[in-house]
């Protein structure tokens, strides 16, 4: 269902051929347009351009056809929105269950970052020459990397199940996904979601290990790993909203 997102654009869950993403759209209203027209707009949004008397849900029926087509469309447009001044903004990087308090800095040398555990912080260092956000990015995933998977080993520990292989990537719009061959794939961002809401993304996911589904069984042994699941999941999309276009077009 269409859902309200904090800056005033919606979220609507679009099926694709690889299962639901979400996608942010607005809807504008055309006395002139005779068809619905779907484009994509400056904030990576779809954009749906409907005739004046258009029923909602009929809006609603084109935008869920087209998942496919949009989620090929968002890979290729670049985003106005930089990870180097979000980072720069926000200073804070999540990862291992606990918060980093970040210093982002630069390097004549070769980029690095370096973290300490016991003292929350991370230190990272970017080449004072050349593309800052390109440099950030690639730094971030690194990290993202690391403590993702070890992350991952943690808790499917905790919860008793077996993964196969873990991979970070650079989803443009799903927070995670779990293949049949026990193989689970996390969006890098994870590491911009504070530490309960990427554990509940990762416990996600290896609930799936052992419901390969939605089903009541699922949510109920997700509930099982996270008691939260409900509050944590009612975040995930606003979070994403606010996340997912951060490090696109380098
Ligand atoms: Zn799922």
């Amino acid at each position: 269902m269409p859902q309200k997102k904090d800056n005033g654009l919606k979220l609507a869950e679009v099926p694709t051929s690889e299962g639901c993403i979400l996608v942010p759209y607005e809807l504008r209203r055309s006395r002139r347009a005779r068809y619905i027209r779907l484009s994509i707009g400056r904030h990576n949004q779809a954009l749906l351009s409907v005739p004046w008397r258009c029923p909602f849900a009929e809006a609603m029926q084109f935008l869920r056809s087209q998942g496919d087509w949009i989620e090929e469309r968002l890979k290729d447009h670049p985003t106005r929105t930089s990870l180097f001044q979000f980072l720069q903004k926000h200073s804070r990087l999540h990862g291992l269950g606990q918060s980093f308090r970040l210093t982002l800095g630069f390097t004549r040398a070769k980029p690095f970052y370096v973290y300490s555990v016991p003292n929350s912080e991370i230190e990272m260092r970017i080449p004072s020459q050349g593309d800052r956000e390109a440099a950030t990015l690639s730094l971030v995933r690194e990290f993202a990397s690391e403590v993702i998977s070890l992350r991952v080993d943690e808790l499917a520990k905790q919860c008793g199940v077996e993964v196969g292989r873990t991979t970070v990537r650079d989803q443009s719009s799903r927070w995670g996904s779990c293949s049949s061959n026990r193989t689970i794939s996390l969006n890098w961002r994870l590491v911009l979601l504070r530490p309960n809401l990427q554990d509940h993304v990762i416990l996600h996911e290896l609930a799936h290990l052992t419901e390969m589904n939605h089903s009541p069984a699922f949510w109920e042994l997700l509930q099982s790993y996270d008691p939260r699941t409900q509050h944590h999941n009612s975040q995930l999309n606003p979070a994403a909203a606010r996340l997912m276009p951060l490090g696109k077009g380098c």
